[in-house]
């Protein structure tokens, strides 16, 4: 991977048939797709010294920790395929979920999983749901906030999904659409709802979410995907330090920090809002005003001990505690840290907000939860990253398809997470980079 970065100093094509901006996973296999259908005169463009988007790996000192946690899981055979050929040999593994609740533990879907819960809990839930039926008007779902007190009750809303929800994206419940939810999590229904409450329900048979099953390569991290594409890829052009700041539709012109590339076909996978402001598009303006994403702080801990149940990642909601999500990344990559353990904390931050003394709260939070000694700390490392998550904003179905539109009727092909503004997973930025390269091929 480093070799190509030998790029970033040479001097830049004048043009190229097709430029592709951006080198995470949908850029670089749009560019695989395309050289395996005989293209070759494409130059992919990376502001980041290093390709690979979210797709990082610290390797510092003998640990092998992804900047931001990553396990890959999907229903479609065809990405899984292509990420078994580029990753190389992987783990396997059912998963084993937990949310930090109270003084303890439970086992996820929290909302699978009541009868983990204290007496009055149990009873606030059954109440909220025995309410709900008695309702007479079928409610009116205008947003998250709406469609969670459909299917879960209030008391599993204000338990778990709206405390942990609000952290994560930072946006109230009634300010988010609820469409993409029914793909993240496996909602109860009635049936599994009785189940939870009583016990003896189907977490029990481990058949709870999309990443019920997930894989990861045995060697060199997630990035060890983004390697095997930039194999894939040898023989094009790819430059690092290199940042898009205009591009000129008419023209078919990309401005860069670097200079200026004529193009035919421009596959983007910038941020959505980023690329319509680039490109001029002023008559969505108001929608890319609404546009926002998350912030996403990852401290990556190396440790000589930690006092976890064996989940391979938790959930925390308590608004009290800096972090949402801890992973432990020894139990997926057991040479994370040799003879050691492996610990990834993410907390949500405002995207304005100061990161200073953030890594001394997380480590004061995980001393006073009796997780980690400070003397069992080996090393501690930070990665910042935005945009992290798309927030799935209330017009986000109006707004994006209108981003989206403009584009490709300016000759640009916006593609992947943040270039269709959508909570892809690597299965989906995997489909996204061969649908940007087949609206090339098949023209
Ligand atoms: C916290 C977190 C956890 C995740 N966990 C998982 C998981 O467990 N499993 C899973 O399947 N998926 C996970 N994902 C999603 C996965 O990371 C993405 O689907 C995928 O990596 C996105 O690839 P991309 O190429 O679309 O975007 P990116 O990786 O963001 O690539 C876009 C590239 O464009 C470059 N760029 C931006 N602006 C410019 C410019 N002006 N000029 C040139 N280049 C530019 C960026 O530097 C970047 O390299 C997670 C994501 C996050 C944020």
């Amino acid at each position: 991977m480093r070799k190509q970065h030998e790029n970033s100093r040479a001097g830049l094509p004048e043009r190229a048939e097709t430029v592709i901006l951006g080198a995470g996973l949908t850029g670089l296999i749009a560019a695989r797709e395309l050289l395996s259908s005989g293209r070759r005169d494409i130059l992919i463009l990376e502001r980041e010294a290093r390709p690979g988007g979210l797709l990082k790996t610290n390797r510092e000192f003998g640990v092998t920790i992804d900047e931001l946690p990553h396990v890959f899981f999907t229903k479609n055979k065809r990405a899984s395929a292509i990420f078994k050929k580029l990753a190389g040999p992987v783990y396997s593994y059912r998963h084993s979920l937990g949310v930090m609740w109270k003084d303890g533990y439970v086992d996820f879907p929290f909302q699978d999983n009541i009868n983990q819960l204290g007496l009055e809990e149990k009873k606030l839930v059954l109440r909220s749901l025995l309410e709900k039926r008695l309702e007479k008007k079928e409610p009116v779902l205008r947003n998250l906030e709406d469609y969670a007190l459909r299917e879960l009750g209030s008391g599993i809303v204000d338990l778990f999904f709206r405390p942990y929800n609000e952290k994560l994206w930072q946006t109230p419940l009634a300010g988010m659409e609820y469409a993409w939810l029914s793909s993240k999590i496996r909602l109860p229904g009635p049936a599994g709802l009785a189940d939870s409450i009583l016990g003896g329900g189907r977490s029990a048979t481990g058949d709870v979410a999309p990443h019920a099953d997930f894989i990861y390569p045995r060697r060199g991290g997630i990035e060890a995907l983004a390697e095997g594409l930039l194999r894939a890829i040898k023989p094009l052009a790819l430059f690092c330090g290199v940042e898009a700041v205009r591009i000129d539709p008419k023209l078919r012109i990309v401005h860069t920090s670097r200079g200026a590339v004529c193009y035919k076909n421009l596959i983007s996978t910038l941020p959505l809002g980023r690329a319509v402001r680039l490109a001029g598009l002023k008559d969505c303006s108001r929608a890319v005003s609404r546009l926002r994403a998350t912030r996403v702080v990852c401290l990556q801990y190396a440790l000589s001990e930690v006092k976890l149940p064996p989940y391979h990642w938790i959930y925390v909601p308590d608004p009290a505690l800096p972090f949402y999500r801890l992973t432990r990344v020894d139990l997926i990559n057991p040479k994370a840290v040799p003879g050691g353990k492996a610990l990834l904390a993410e907390c949500a931050l405002p995207v304005s907000c100061s990161s200073a003394g953030l890594e001394k709260r997380v480590t004061s939070a995980l001393a006073g939860l009796g997780i980690v000694k400070k003397k069992d700390i080996k090393k501690v490392w930070s990665s910042d990253h935005f945009p992290a998550y798309p927030v799935p904003h209330a017009r986000r179905r109006e707004d994006v398809p209108l981003c989206l539109r403009r584009l490709s009727a300016a000759g640009i092909i916006s593609a992947g997470r943040f270039g269709e503004w959508s909570i892809y997973n690597m299965d989906h930025s995997i489909e996204a980079g061969i649908s940007a390269a087949e609206k090339i091929t098949l023209s």
